[in-house]
C-alpha cells in the first residue's frame, strides 16, 4: 500500500482531481496549515505560542519551467522578510526540485544562493529538504557550494539510503547543520534498506554520529523509540538541550509535541502551506494506513 500511494503521489491526472476535491482538501487540512502565506503565519504565531519553533515550507516540487523557480525564489526571500518584521521564531524549508533543478543545476544554484544570502544576512537559515534519491547526491553538491559562501543553509539526511553515514561524515567536515529523517519516498532496494527495523536500526546510528559533532542538529521524527534513543544518548553523552532540536510535522502527533516540550526539550515544527498540496499529502497516507482509513471513511457517503 505505501508502495501504491508513493507511486499516486506521483500521479499528474490524479492531482488535479484530489485538488479539487472536497473531501481530500478538508482531509489535508490535517497536515497542511493552509493555502496561503497568511495561512502559515497564523499557524507559526500559534505554535511559537505555545513553545515552538517552526519551518515553513510553500509546498511545490517538479517545477517544470524557468518563471515558476524565480517566482518560488522570490516568494522565499519575501518570506524571510515577511518572519523577520514578524519576529517569528521560524526559519524556511524548500525543495531544490523547487528552485529549478530539473531544469538547470546552474539555476537552480543562483536561486539558491540568493535566498540563502538574504537569510544568513538577517541570521536566519534556509534547510534544503531532501527528495527521491535520484536527486541525494545533487542536493548535496548544490548545499556545499551554498555552505561554502554563506552559513544560514543546511540539508537532510535520510536513514533509509545505504550511502547516508558517508554523507554525513562529508558535511559535518564542512560544519555543516543537518536534519536527520527516515525518508518519505518510494526507493528500490539497491539504494534503501527495505526494512522498517534496518531503517530505525540506522536513524539511531546517525543520530549518535551528529549529535556529539557540536553543531546544531535537528532530530526529526515521530517516533518514540527514535525520540527516546536521542534523549538517553544525550543524557549519557552530557550533550545540552539546547545544542540540537527535535522536529515534527504540523498536525502530527501533537500529544507527544507537547510532551517533549513540556520536558523542557527543544522542537520545531515544519509547517506546510500553498495550493500545491497533493504529493505532501500522498506522502503522509502512505507513512500511516490510518490516515488512509479515515482519508478513505470520509470519501465514503455517510449513511445514517
Ligand atoms: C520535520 C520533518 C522534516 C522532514 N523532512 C523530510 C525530508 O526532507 N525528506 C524526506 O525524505 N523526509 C522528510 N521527512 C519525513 C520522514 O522522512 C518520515 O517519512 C516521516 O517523518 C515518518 O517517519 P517517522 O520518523 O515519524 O517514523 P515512522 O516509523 O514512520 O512513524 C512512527 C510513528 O509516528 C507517527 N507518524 C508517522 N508519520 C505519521 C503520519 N503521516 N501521520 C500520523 N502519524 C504519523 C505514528 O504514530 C507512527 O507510528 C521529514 C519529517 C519531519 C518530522
Amino acid at each position: 500500500m505505501r508502495t501504491l500511494l508513493l507511486k499516486l503521489s506521483e500521479s499528474k491526472r490524479l492531482a488535479p482531481f484530489m485538488m479539487h476535491n472536497g473531501v481530500s482538501r478538508r482531509v489535508a487540512r490535517r497536515f497542511v496549515a493552509g493555502e496561503t502565506l497568511e495561512d502559515a503565519v497564523e499557524a507559526a504565531r500559534a505554535l511559537n505560542r505555545a513553545g515552538r519553533s517552526v519551518s515553513l515550507d510553500w509546498l511545490g516540487e517538479n517545477v517544470s519551467d524557468e518563471t515558476g523557480a524565480r517566482r518560488f525564489a522570490d516568494g522565499y526571500v519575501a518570506m524571510f522578510d515577511r518572519i523577520a518584521r514578524e519576529k517569528l521564531d521560524a526559519n524556511v524549508s524548500l525543495k531544490l526540485t523547487q528552485l529549478g533543478l530539473d531544469l538547470s543545476e546552474d539555476l537552480c544554484q543562483e536561486l539558491l544562493e540568493r535566498i540563502v544570502e538574504h537569510a544568513t544576512a538577517q541570521g536566519n537559515f534556509v534547510r534544503v529538504d531532501m527528495e527521491g534519491s535520484a536527486y541525494t547526491q545533487r542536493t548535496i553538491n548544490i548545499t556545499k557550494r551554498a555552505r561554502a559562501k554563506y552559513k544560514g543553509v543546511g540539508t537532510v539526511m535520510q536513514s533509509y539510503l545505504y550511502r547516508t553515514a558517508n554523507d554525513i561524515r562529508d558535511l559535518l567536515a564542512l560544519g555543516c547543520r543537518l536534519r536527520l529523517c527516515k525518508g518519505a519516498y518510494k526507493e528500490p532496494p539497491e539504494v534503501a534498506f527495505p526494512e522498517k527495523h534496518d531503517v530505525d536500526a540506522n536513524y539511531v546510528t546517525l543520530m549518535k554520529l551528529i549529535l556529539p559533532s557540536g553543531i546544531y542538529h535537528g532530530i526529526a521524527s515521530h517516533d518514540p523509540a527514535m525520540i527516546d534513543a536521542t534523549k538517553q544518548f544525550v543524557g549519557e553523552n552530557k550533550i545540552g538541550l539546547d545544542q540540537f532540536e527535535f522536529q515534527m510535522l504540523y498536525g502530527i502527533r501533537t500529544d507527544l509535541q507537547e510532551q517533549l516540550v513540556g520536558q523542557g526539550y527543544r522542537l520545531r515544527i515544519y509547517i506546510p502551506f500553498g495550493t500545491d498540496w497533493f504529493p505532501y499529502f500522498m506522502r503522509r497516507l502512505a507513512e500511516r494506513p490510518a490516515n488512509l482509513m479515515f482519508f478513505l471513511r470520509n470519501l465514503l457517503p455517510r449513511s445514517n
